[in-house]
């Protein structure tokens, strides 16, 4: 549907190009609810606030894609277990629960308003925002591969989508005893296993396809940030002599052309470069003025994930400060406690004072071989954040059950989301 068609159809007013003001929810008994961006924690957030907000309550989901790709499991498409389609889905199951989808960017957001400006200057009003972009890539640090042209050589793949599809191209056509340079970011990034994963799934194919290749891993963080001995291990075991750790080697320079990366101590040259970028809040809570913490991470109350600085908003997912690991599986569980504190605050009832919820990330280390680390969170009173409670732990050594439970994992979580 086109968007001014989507704004007509919400009832009052219309697009602001013909009327001052934006447009506003036709008197919804409960009121009106957007959300914007419609990946882990946006989708479940919208779901979930019909689920337990009730029929009354006008919920509209803001995403700019059409489809919905998922990171998770998409270190495997390097690998060559998956492909991108396996890991793509379109948003229809939404429906079912009578959210109201527009496809477009979010331009711009007015919190003192409570307004938000969609593609080229429509708006839309909102009694409460949720804000969940997910993250952005910090392109000051290293503007030279700002420009699509540049990704197009050097992909960071950290978005899954076509750069995932890109590397893996760039990996089929690597000349076998060729080098692979991956530039890890300093922690907090999204997914902490996520790059180690990567270095696995990198190693799985060489190891078949082009076995003289080698792995060069040049992490910004002095030691593997997850997992550390899981995988250290399993790359001794599976892949001995490929991959080559280099901790400390933050990137401070990269030649797009002849592929090579510069840091503090030496310069690398590769056949493939992938450089994972430093990471920020994605741009709406940017522009709505809630990125607080070093105008990089949004700060929030961890009881209704409404924003430190800006009444009415609320943000959940990987542009949350914490110390939460930014993950899928995270942000769909803040997302269903601050779906649950919105549904409350909607009626003018009390909502849960005492969060608990958990987070499993599971690595693959091979096509079948897979890994975990689990933990629980409990709301601490005194300390008003989000605290590791009893329970949890981390594997023993990777197994195909693992890798069983790993990918019913996926499925579970996909279906959670979206249907
Ligand atoms: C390689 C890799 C592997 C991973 N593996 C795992 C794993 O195994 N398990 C796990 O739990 N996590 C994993 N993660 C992490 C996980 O993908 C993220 O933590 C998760 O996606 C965060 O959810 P989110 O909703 O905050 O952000 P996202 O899922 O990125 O959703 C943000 C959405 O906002 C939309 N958006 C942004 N800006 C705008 C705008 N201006 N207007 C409209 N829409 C907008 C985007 O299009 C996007 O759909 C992995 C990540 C990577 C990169």
């Amino acid at each position: 549907m086109q968007r001014r068609e989507f704004l007509k159809l919400l009832g009052a007013g219309t697009a602001i190009g013909a009327f001052p003001g934006a447009v506003r929810a036709a008197s919804p008994a409960q009121g009106r609810v957007v959300v914007i961006g419609g990946g882990y924690a946006g989708a479940t957030a919208a779901k979930y606030l019909r689920l337990w907000g009730g029929d009354d309550l006008e919920i509209i989901l803001v995403e700019k894609n059409t489809t919905f790709i998922s990171c998770p499991l998409s270190n495997l498409v390097l690998g060559g277990s998956k492909k991108i389609g396996d890991l793509t889905f379109n948003f229809s199951g939404l429906d079912r629960y009578r959210i109201k989808r527009l496809h477009e960017e979010v331009t711009a957001i007015d919190v003192e308003h409570r307004e938000i400006v969609v593609g080229d200057g429509d708006k839309l009003g909102y009694d409460r925002l949720i804000i969940a972009p997910g993250i952005d890539f910090m392109w000051d640090k290293l503007p030279m591969l700002e420009s699509a042209a540049a990704q197009e050589k050097v992909p960071h793949a950290w978005k899954a989508g076509p750069q995932t599809v890109n590397l893996r191209k760039q990996m089929e056509a690597m000349p076998n005893s060729g080098v692979f340079a991956i530039s890890i970011p300093k922690a907090p990034y999204r997914c902490p296993p996520g790059p180690y994963e990567r270095v696995s799934q990198v190693a799985f194919y060489l190891k078949h396809a082009k076995p003289n290749s080698r792995i060069i891993v040049l992490d910004a963080n002095p030691e593997i940030v997850s997992k550390k001995d899981l995988f250290t291990k399993a790359w001794a075991e599976l892949y001995p002599g490929m991959v080559d750790y280099r901790p400390n080697s933050q990137t401070v320079d990269v030649d797009v052309d002849s592929r090579s990366v510069k840091t503090e101590f030496e310069t690398v040259k590769a056949d493939v470069l992938n450089i994972i970028p430093q990471q920020q809040a994605g741009g709406p809570a940017r522009m709505a003025g809630v990125a607080n913490v070093d105008k990089r991470w949004c700060e929030v109350d961890f009881l209704s994930y409404e924003s430190k600085v800006a009444p009415n908003v609320h943000i959940i997912g990987d542009s949350v400060s914490a110390a939460l690991p930014k993950s899928a599986h995270m942000a769909t569980s803040q997302a269903k406690v601050c779906a649950s504190a919105i549904a409350s605050l909607m009626r003018g009832v009390a909502f849960d004072p005492q969060p608990v919820f958990a987070n499993t990330c599971y690595s693959f280390v091979s096509d079948r071989l897979a890994m975990h680390v689990a933990n629980v969170y409990r709301y601490d009173p005194a300390k008003k954040i989000m605290v590791s409670a009893d329970g949890g732990g981390v594997s023993d050594k990777p197994s195909e059950q693992e890798g069983n439970y790993a990918q019913y994992w996926a499925k579970n979580i996909w279906s959670d989301v979206l249907s």
